[in-house]
């Protein structure tokens, strides 16, 4: 038997371009953005303006923007490989969550805005990427987050050339300061997608107080009028561009899970360095050891997958599933690094003035949002297993 192909293995290294700007964004990280947060008062819960400001008109000076928004638009253009390798670095402090450079880098809108018209994309877009301003998208209600489909009861009722909002939603990030944000809302053709303005009349917001430091809202829509022209897509696409939107999250909160347990270990193998207890370094210890070696495995393992799922989406393929693997993986396994760090940093591994502490409580909220770790296997497996999985709900 003979094996022939045409194809070419051109290996696992990255591009020398790729590779300088993942170099330069993680020079920024270490030389401006960590000094800062270490500078701060370490009870703080997120870069302050007047600090962010600057950091955020470097970074632009230097094309680190918006990394996976079209450069037509104003971003770095970054396809979705480039911006998992780029934001793996961009990771590495303290404020990644929920946004990479604590906003440094920008705040690419919703993917979602880039599936509408061009005269939506003018209006909603264009703007977001040049002044940096924050967005929201608004899934999850009272009644579930998970299962959108059925949990959903935000109304949209069209009357002529506007549509009428009403309804609740709830843990919404960013709503409290958003210009401008994605609801989905149940309307005559289904589940849809509307660019609603922040301070819409009818709309309020209430900040509901959470582990992380970065606290969601609860959103109340009563009679918030939308015209027409701020739906995107057809009635009852809504889901579906949700779900194009959820491939680029989860991809997100994976490589910058890889980013934040490399960070961990970097920090965990300096300190069972030089630590010593009963007169030897913590480092000769072969729990600690076993610890770092399961750590390696893990990210390793972990980038891997998140560059597949990367490249499938690239390429045209479907990275739902790889996406959720990747999420999956990435945001387990960092959460149990950095657990398995703090405990061999003892009482400082608990203190504000380390970063792991705040990455431990991010993490546990990244194993709940943007798919929870048992969505995630229940759309890994249901793809394994085919239409023999049904039914479970
Ligand atoms: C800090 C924070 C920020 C957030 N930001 C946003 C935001 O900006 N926009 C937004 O729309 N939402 C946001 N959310 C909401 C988040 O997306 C939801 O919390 C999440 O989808 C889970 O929904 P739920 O809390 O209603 O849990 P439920 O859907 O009620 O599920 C409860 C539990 O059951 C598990 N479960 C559900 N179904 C199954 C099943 N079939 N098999 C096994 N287990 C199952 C879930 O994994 C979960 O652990 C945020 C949440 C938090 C905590």
């Amino acid at each position: 038997m003979t094996a022939t192909t045409s194809a070419t293995f051109s290996g696992f290294a990255l591009p020398d371009e790729l590779r300088e700007v993942a170099g330069l964004v993680e020079r920024f990280v270490r030389e401006r953005i960590r000094p800062a947060e270490d500078a701060g008062d370490p009870a703080a819960r997120e870069l302050p303006e007047e600090v962010l400001a600057p950091l955020r008109t470097e970074a632009k000076s230097l094309g680190l923007w918006c990394f996976d928004t079209p450069e037509r638009y104003g971003g770095a253009g970054l396809s979705a490989f480039e911006t998992v390798v780029v934001l793996e670095q961009a990771a590495k402090h303290r404020f990644c969550f929920p946004h990479a450079g604590g906003g440094a880098f920008g705040h690419p809108p919703p993917v979602v805005v880039f599936r509408g018209t061009e005269e939506q994309i003018d209006r909603f877009a264009r703007p977001a990427v040049a002044q940096g301003f924050r967005t929201f998208t608004a899934i999850a209600e009272p009644s579930g987050g998970t299962d959108p489909k059925r949990a959903i009861r935000t109304t949209a009722v069209r009357t002529g050339d506007t549509y009428v909002l009403n309804g609740r939603k709830q843990w919404i990030t960013n709503a409290e300061r958003a210009r401008y944000g994605i609801v989905y809302a149940r309307a005559e053709g289904g589940i849809t997608a509307f660019l609603v303005d922040g301070d819409a009349e009818g709309l309020s917001t209430t900040t509901i107080p959470v582990l992380r430091d970065h606290w969601p809202t609860e959103m109340v829509l009563e009679n918030v009028v939308v015209p027409v022209g701020n739906r995107i897509g057809e009635e009852g696409a809504g889901l579906t561009l949700a779900g194009d939107w959820l491939v680029r999250q989860r991809l997100s909160y994976a490589a910058r899970a890889l980013g934040i347990a490399e960070e961990s270990v970097r920090l965990g193998i300096e300190w069972l360095q030089q630590r010593e207890t009963f007169g030897v370094p913590l480092a000769t210890r072969q729990s600690a050891q076993f610890d770092l070696a399961h750590a390696r495995v893990a990210i390793d393992a972990g980038r891997w997958l998140t560059w597949d799922a990367a490249w499938t989406d690239d390429t045209g393929g479907d990275a739902r599933t790889k996406a959720a693997m990747a999420k999956l993986h990435c945001t387990e396994a960092a959460f149990t690094i950095v657990d398995r760090m703090m405990q061999w940093f003892g009482a400082l591994g608990m203190a504000k003035e380390m970063p792991l502490e705040h990455w431990f409580r991010d993490l546990r909220v990244a194993r709940v949002v943007e798919g929870s770790s048992e969505i995630l296997q229940v759309q890994i497996a249901r793809q394994m297993l085919g239409p023999a999985a049904r039914g479970g709900g």
